[in-house]
């Protein structure tokens, strides 16, 4: 199976952003030996996004000790010319591949976000606490783990939001159509402490 997860999201560009910003994350199975977890940023990239993405990494791993040997590598390119509103995930193989278009203000969740659903894959969060979540978040319990007709109702997505509020501690941008429970987010913390 060539393509497990494709999704689609409105992402509002700000107009008072200084820079758009598109960026794609490769995980490399052969970059990945043993070594990690580290990110790996072009050196073209401005330095307050490298900035953000360092603040981002740092509260990710914070969130996740027990993980880290399963997070492995994971390398940063920041690309051009996404189209606006959209954003895709994909795992094929053993490459992660994700475009996020956003703004600055929004650049630690999504990369959250898409380091969620890498958590999801490198780490089995949905063998270990998949079928958990499910139940805390009330979702369809016959509902495929990463497949639905609506984003806010992919347990896969779910997950990837428990992971931006136990790192970052907030959340902005999809706050609004996904809630949380407490028994997730306390779910989602334990099983990144290796408590589960
Ligand atoms: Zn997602």
């Amino acid at each position: 199976m060539k393509t497990l997860l494709i999704e689609r999201r409105a992402r509002r560009v700000m107009a008072l952003s200084g820079w758009g910003i598109a960026a794609v994350l490769l995980l490399g199975a052969s970059t990945a030996v043993a070594r990690g977890p580290r990110i790996l940023v072009p050196q073209d990239v401005p330095n307050e996004v490298t900035a953000l993405v360092e603040s981002a990494w740092a509260s990710y791993l914070d969130a996740f000790p027990a993980k880290h040997d399963c997070i492995g590598t994971v390398e940063l390119v920041l690309v051009a010319n996404v189209p606006a509103g959209e954003a895709s995930y994909r795992y094929a193989d053993h490459l992660v591949r994700i475009e996020i278009p956003t703004t600055p203000e929004d650049f630690p969740e999504s990369l959250a976000h898409e380091l969620g659903h890498h958590l999801d894959r490198a780490c089995g969060a949905r063998e270990e606490i998949g079928a958990r979540l499910v139940v805390t978040q009330g979702l369809d319990r016959a509902a495929s783990w990463d497949q639905g007709v609506l984003w806010h109702e992919i347990p896969a997505e779910h997950f990837a939001e428990a992971v931006v509020e136990v790192a970052l501690g907030r959340r902005l941008m999809h706050a609004d159509i996904v809630t949380l429970s407490e028994l997730t987010l306390r779910l989602v913390s334990d099983w990144g402490n290796g408590k589960h």
